[in-house]
């Protein structure tokens, strides 16, 4: 090797062992080699270093590869020597030392290195003799495995200048025999590796490698034993902490895996772990449900206590008002009665007549409710929805708007089904009744029979010595409206109505719709408190702060104490009628809130939807032969036309047939609607409403049935037909284009005109038009002017923009949507 090495290559023989550096350059090698000689025999060993100096030269080489392939070899003996015997560790590390000596003199000459083995040998032997004694002591110690190095420490001090030459004569026989097998070792893989052996060997021996590797091994065996101590400990401990804590963990309906830890004071990663056990593999800031959470609970041995989300609901007030702070409130009337015996005549007449007498002017504005103040200066608040359906869907939300019931019947008819109903009604709601003989300047009209009808349904008026109030009316005459308002009056002062204006107001929406220009509006009938402006409230699903309260006089108002209905401005959105208005403290309470009741919501109509399709399903199966039913869904600009189609779908229909709302609301028909529609076979109809542009995709899809409408006689037309079975899937209306308006223009002479694109099919002159904001129905009409660049043109074509104008109407605005339709004869098959 040493000759190859000094043969070849001057830069390997650098990196390779002794026998490069003799034969070759002194100039070069020299430097490298002394550099790193003195730097790696300096560390090693005082002792060691002081022998090799003279040699420094020829071994500087040898040490750097000496020490890997050496090392393992010595990594070995060691393990050997120390499996044997622990105590001769110490030893063995002297014997390395002297071996690193030796292999020093190898470096030299492998003669001297011989030479030297023997001198060491015998050096040892003698040494070992004369330091038994301290082998006996370190033997004795016996102690950890830093206890060995620390005694070769000791020795050299013992004897200071033959530290070397001590300590392997401590390495007595085994030593010896460990030093020739290594000798042989190194003999075989030549001076260099030994080189590296005794200096690794050195390194290890005299600081880390003994401790090091005694330690190891001790360790090893020590961790394992502390591993399992300290298993048993937790074991012990996590037992204890089980048994000493048991927690009440408040549970909601979702809480998050680090949350969960937080509750039952346990470690996330514990929580983790039970999870993973129980199948759930989830990270800390993963939901987990309330079922899961109290699975896991219990297995942390804690009690679970379930919250619900509805608890962000106790910050609306409810605490009862105390008797002195309560003050009088007016009544809140609602007509009902069988349809055309005169609900709506009736309360146009009350309002006319009261409006007339007491404003100047006499505009009034429909908001859903109006008040009216008697001769006697009694003040009475009409909600000016007549009909079961409000009054039962409001009860439903659990808004008990009404302290009392007219019950209108015609003199000329009695006692017809829908008055039984309304008697029903009123009695469910334990709501007083006040009993208007209508039409009582009709020639036909027979009080009396309507009175002795009544009977018949437990309703005994004072005339026939009952309690219930009766009055003979016309809402066409006039006659014995004041008289009805007294009877009012009275019944109102019998029931002592009273409410504290002086606390955060809570409210019933009567009414609710998107306004074009002012955004959600919804009339709200205040209960108790008083609503101002500026209060933060949530409605519903909805919350807002009240930016502005009109009465039912179209003024402005600054607040609405108990029974005062004032429109309300600044909403989120459009509630629905009947939702319960609660004024919060702040917005964030009222977005909680207003989020909880959206997503419980939500829930419920996705429970509900699948529910009602799997039913209705079964039950049409079922029920075919007999009553059949045609399912439909109603989408309405404003909740009042909503409700209003809702009523005439339902006295469509006879013994045989039969049409069932399955939903209706106000706004854009929505991929829910679609959703619910497909599932149960229903068509959809929009009143001055459009389906959004996914909607329009999935009905497409699915081939669900989307009619539009902007005449409610039209839609019910239709409805009869197809209940009928009559009606072929002919459309009245066909639309032949849409056209978003990009840009709004005024032009002198012309007015504004609306910068298009047609965006599909085409723009035609002679067509009629809609315009469209949010996919509501803002204005139907006909253009005025159709524009291609300064041309009056009769067609534009999809991708081209144009100018239009509407005939009669201004207020278009950018991004609003233009719907280009044509009336189509269609035959009907009634
Ligand atoms: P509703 O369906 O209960 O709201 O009934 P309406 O108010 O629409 O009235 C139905 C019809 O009865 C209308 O044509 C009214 O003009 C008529 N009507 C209502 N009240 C009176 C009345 O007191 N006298 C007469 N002669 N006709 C009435």
């Amino acid at each position: 090797m040493s000759d190859n090495d000094g043969k070849k290559t001057l830069g390997l023989g650098g990196s390779r062992p002794s026998n490069v550096k003799q034969s070759f350059s002194h100039g070069r090698t020299k430097n490298v080699v002394v550099e790193t000689k003195r730097k790696r025999v300096v560390v090693p060993k005082p002792g060691a270093a002081a022998k090799p100096t003279g040699v420094t030269p020829a071994v500087s080489r040898d040490p750097s590869k000496r020490p890997a392939g050496i090392s393992d070899v010595e990594l070995e003996r060691r393990m050997k020597a120390l499996a044997m015997a622990k105590a001769r560790e110490a030893e063995e590390a002297a014997a390395r030392e002297a071996e690193e000596k030796e292999r020093a003199a190898e470096r030299e000459q492998r003669r001297a290195e011989a030479e030297a083995k023997e001198a060491e040998d015998r050096e040892r032997e003698e040494r070992a003799k004369a330091k038994a004694e301290e082998e006996a002591r370190k033997k004795a110690a016996a102690e950890a495995k830093k206890n060995a190095p620390a005694a070769p420490a000791a020795d050299p001090a013992a004897v200071p200048g033959e530290a070397a030459i001590s300590r392997p004569a401590a390495g007595a026989r085994k030593t010896d025999r460990e030093r020739d097998n290594r000798n042989e070792k190194n003999n075989k893989s030549k001076p260099d590796g030994r080189g590296g052996d005794n200096r690794r060997g050195g390194k290890l021996t005299l600081s880390a490698a003994t401790a090091g590797r005694e330690g190891g091994r001790q360790r090893s065996m020590a961790a394992m034993k502390r591993k399992q101590d300290r298993a048993r400990a937790k074991a012990m401990g996590v037992s204890a902490e089980r048994e000493k804590v048991y927690r009440e963990v408040a549970l909601p309906e979702a809480i998050t895996v680090s949350e969960l830890a937080a509750r039952m004071t346990e470690r996330v990663a514990d929580v983790v772990k039970a999870l993973m056990t129980n199948g759930i593999m989830a990270t800390q800031t993963q939901t987990i449900d309330a079922d899961t959470a109290e699975l896991i609970i219990e297995e942390f041995g804690h009690t679970v206590v379930r919250v619900s989300d509805a608890d962000v609901e106790q910050s609306i007030i409810t605490e009862e008002d105390k008797a002195e702070d309560l003050k009088p409130r007016a009544p809140i009337i609602t007509i009902m009665g069988h349809v055309d015996h005169g609900k709506t005549s009736l309360l146009d007449a009350i309002r006319k007549t009261r409006v007339t007498q007491g404003e100047a002017g006499g505009i009034t504005q429909h908001i859903g409710a109006y008040q009216v103040t008697t001769d006697g200066g009694q003040v009475l608040s009409f909600l000016d929805t007549p009909g079961h359906a409000a009054f039962t869907s409001m009860r439903s939300r659990g808004a008990q708007v009404t302290d009392i019931v007219v019950l209108v019947v015609a003199a000329d008819d009695a006692v017809m089904p829908q008055t039984i109903e309304a008697i029903n009604h009123a009695k469910a709601a334990e709501v007083p009744m006040i009993v208007a003989i209508n039409k009582i300047d009709r020639p036909a009209a027979n009080a009396d029979k309507v009175r002795t009808d009544l009977l018949q349904h437990e309703v005994i008026v004072e005339k026939m010595s009952g309690e219930v109030q009766d009055v003979e009316v016309s809402a066409v005459t006039g006659q014995g409206l004041d008289q009805l308002l007294e009877a009012i009056a009275l019944q109102a002062e019998i029931l002592e109505l009273k409410a504290n204006p002086d606390r955060a107001a809570a409210g019933a929406v009567i009414e609710a719709q998107l306004d074009v220009g002012r955004g959600p509006v919804a009339t709200v009938l205040v209960q108790t408190g008083t609503l101002r402006k500026g209060d933060i409230f949530v409605v519903g699903e909805q919350w807002g702060k009240v930016r502005a309260l009109i009465d039912d006089k179209g003024d402005r108002v600054d607040e609405a104490g108990p029974s005062v209905p004032v429109e309300v401005l600044g909403l989120n959105g459009t509630p629905e009628a009947g939702d319960v208005l609660n004024v919060v403290e702040t917005e964030a309470q009222a977005r909680e809130i207003a989020e909880y009741r959206e997503k419980a919501a939500k829930d419920k109509r996705a429970a509900a939807g699948a529910a009602t399709t799997l039913e209705q399903l079964m039950a049409n199966a079922k029920a075919n032969e007999d009553v059949s039913e045609l399912p439909i869904l109603v989408k309405a600009d404003v909740q009042g036309s909503a409700e209003a189609i809702v009523q005439a779908m339902e006295k469509i229909g006879n013994d045989e047939v039969r049409v069932r709302v399955l939903h209706s609301g106000v706004g854009a028909i929505t991929e829910s609607d679609i959703g619910l529609a497909e599932a149960s076979g229903a068509p959809v109809f929009g009143f001055n409403v459009r389906a959004n542009a996914s909607a329009r995709n999935t009905a497409n899809q699915k081939g669900v049935e989307i009619r539009y409408y902007s005449v409610i006689y039209d839609l019910v037309d239709d409805v009869k037909a197809a209940a009928s079975g009559l009606l072929s899937a002919e459309i009245r209306e066909k639309f032949i284009g849409y056209a978003t308006i990009k840009d709004v223009f005024k032009v002198s002479n012309v007015g504004k005109v609306a910068g298009c694109l047609v965006t599909e099919g085409v723009a035609r002159r002679s067509a009629g038009v809609r315009l469209l904001r949010d996919n509501v129905v803002v204005h139907e009409g006909t253009l005025k002017t159709l524009k291609r660049f300064k041309d009056e043109v009769a067609e534009v074509q999809s991708g081209q923009e144009c100018g239009m104008a509407f005939e009669n109407y201004e207020d278009i605005r950018a991004d609003d949507v233009i719907e280009i339709f044509e009336r189509e004869e269609v035959e009907r098959n009634l």
